[in-house]
């Protein structure tokens, strides 16, 4: 029996008990007086901040460190304060200059923090843009602080909110770093994070420690075998609940405050053929939604949750989709349109197919069956070969089909192409008909990936000059095609070689 399915409570990372050298850094930064040691002292509590001198030019500037606890999460934290107060002139950006490279280096999060009551300050925009020009994989939550002050009608936080959007890093979370307001939203932002970070360190120790007798494994084995984090979204009353259970195959799994567990601390996960597989915000959806009715679908809008998933499952309404004009509401192309612009693996589930079934041969079956993929690739042109799942979740009729969609969308996500094999193909490509006329293209020296989980390439481009868009197109879809990348948002930039 294959499909084996179990569902487990548990937290996957007990961070009490590991090393602390093993743990994640996140650095607080932001301008002057936005709350950074005050947030720092209350990661820290009482517990004693290791300080250290980076050495700059003729000053010397202070970076303190310390171990945080964020409920049961822990990492390392640096404040970042210190480096402002020697400075004594000039912008931000030459004060954090003295942050060197080093301590960027060992940094995987950053908390970006702004003061609610002042509104976006210039500087809060250069910290941006400091932070994109010298950590650009660092993207920061953004930390709304002395949100706390709010409360006597000074200012609006959803004024503050909608200005931090400017920043560029998404949705902001309300904070106060000095009475502890919002402390459970920043657990809930880092906590994804951190522990995918945790899972891939630990996974990575483990390997190590075995592979000592075996051939080392390839990446992609193991990048793929990490737990795959699902999200199955939908509006409300399509039937996601009921796919969910017919997925784990049994109904208690859908726990909620009732059954002594805060939304918080539920994480359901569930094994699939030995591999583990989180479900995103799941209680979350399904609590909020039960109660607020149709108008919380902002939740499953929300960027945030789509940015836990590695893959996203969208639930459709087959009745629906036979009755209306359009296979997809608005709001359905928003969130399919978002998952993929944010990199995610998308899965189309059309459910209640059973309510067609009587009608087998019908052409309102066949039509719905057609429908719909046609209709995805026309709203998201730029992914092809999205997969579509026929369910019945009443009936349990093809879950094995939904888990094996996410599955293999989730493993071409976390592909990984070696660069010999890239060049070989880039010659057969170049060779096609689209790139004859071989003096008007620019010439590609080499062709790599640099990144998994989307994959994500770079063409090195001889002198000045540059892929145009069709090109671009050309060679998306030729890897798409060449690569079987069918419904995984890939992404290809270019930089000129000497
Ligand atoms: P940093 O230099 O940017 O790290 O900022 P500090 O942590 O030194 O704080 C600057 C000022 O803001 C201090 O006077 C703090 O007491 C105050 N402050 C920090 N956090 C809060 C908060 O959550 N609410 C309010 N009202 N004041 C705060
Ligand atoms: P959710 O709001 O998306 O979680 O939807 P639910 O799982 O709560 O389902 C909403 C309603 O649709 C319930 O009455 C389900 O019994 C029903 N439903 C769910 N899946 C199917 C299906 O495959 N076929 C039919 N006929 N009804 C379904």
């Amino acid at each position: 029996e294959d499909h084996k399915v179990k569902p487990l409570y548990e937290k996957p990372v007990d961070f009490t008990k590991i090393d602390i050298n093993l743990l994640p850094t996140v650095m607080i930064i932001g301008r002057p007086n936005v709350g950074k040691s005050a947030l720092f002292n209350r990661l820290i509590r009482r517990r004693e901040a290791l300080v250290y001198n980076t050495p700059d030019d003729h000053v010397t500037r202070d970076i303190r460190e310390g171990l945080a606890k964020l409920g049961d999460l822990r990492f390392k934290v640096l404040d970042s304060a210190g480096l402002e107060t020697e400075a004594t002139s000039g912008s931000i950006l030459d004060r954090t200059a003295g942050m060197t490279a080093n301590v960027l280096a060992k940094t995987q999060f950053a908390i970006f923090m702004i003061d609610v009551r002042s509104g976006l300050h210039p500087l809060d925009l250069e910290v941006g843009k400091w932070l994109r020009k010298h950590a650009p994989q660092i993207k920061p939550i953004v930390a709304m602080n002395k949100c706390e002050s709010l409360h006597n009608g000074t200012g609006s936080l959803a004024g503050a909110a909608a200005e931090s959007l400017m920043l560029g890093f998404g949705d902001p979370i309300a904070i106060s770093a000095e009475t502890g307001l919002g402390m459970t939203e920043l657990y809930e932002a880092l906590r994804p994070s951190v522990e995918d970070y945790m899972l891939r360190v630990l996974n990575d120790s483990c390997t190590q420690n075995n592979s000592s007798t075996q051939d080392v494994t390839s990446p992609e084995d193991d990048e793929s075998k990490l737990p795959l984090q699902l999200a199955i979204v939908g509006r409300p009353n399509v039937g996601k609940s009921t796919l969910l259970n017919a997925l784990l195959q049994e109904d208690r799994v859908l726990v909620g405050p009732e059954a002594g567990l805060t939304r918080d601390s539920v994480r359901v996960h569930f094994e699939y053929q030995g591999r583990t597989v989180y479900l995103v915000d799941t209680a979350g959806w399904l609590q909020r939604e039960k109660e607020k009715g149709p108008a919380s679908l902002s939740v499953m809008q929300s960027r945030k949750n789509l940015m836990r998933a590695h893959v996203v499952a969208l639930v459709l309404d087959a009745e629906e989709v036979a009755n209306a004009r359009r296979s997809m509401t608005h709001a359905e192309v928003v969130i399919a349109r978002r998952a993929v612009e944010e990199g995610r693996g998308l899965v189309v589930i059309v459910n209640k197919m059973d309510l067609l079934s009587g009608r087998q041969n019908s052409a309102l079956y066949k039509r719905v069956k057609e429908a719909v993929p046609q209709e995805i690739q026309t709203v998201i042109p730029q992914v092809t070969g999205i997969p579509v799942v026929f369910t019945s979740a009443l009936e349990g009729r093809g879950r094995i089909a939904v888990m094996h969609q996410v599955i293999d969308t989730y493993q071409k996500w976390c592909l990984r192409l070696p660069t010999s094999r890239l060049n070989r193909w880039l010659r057969k490509v170049m060779g096609r008909h689209s790139w004859k006329d071989q003096s008007a293209q620019p010439k590609i020296k080499y062709f790599t990936q640099v990144k998994a989980r989307p994959p994500t390439f770079v063409a090195f481009l001889s002198g000045k000059k540059t892929l145009s868009d069709a090109e671009l197109r050309f060679l998306t879809k030729s890897l798409k095609e060449d690569f079987d990348l069918g419904g995984i948002p890939i992404r290809i930039t270019q930089r000129s070689v000497p």
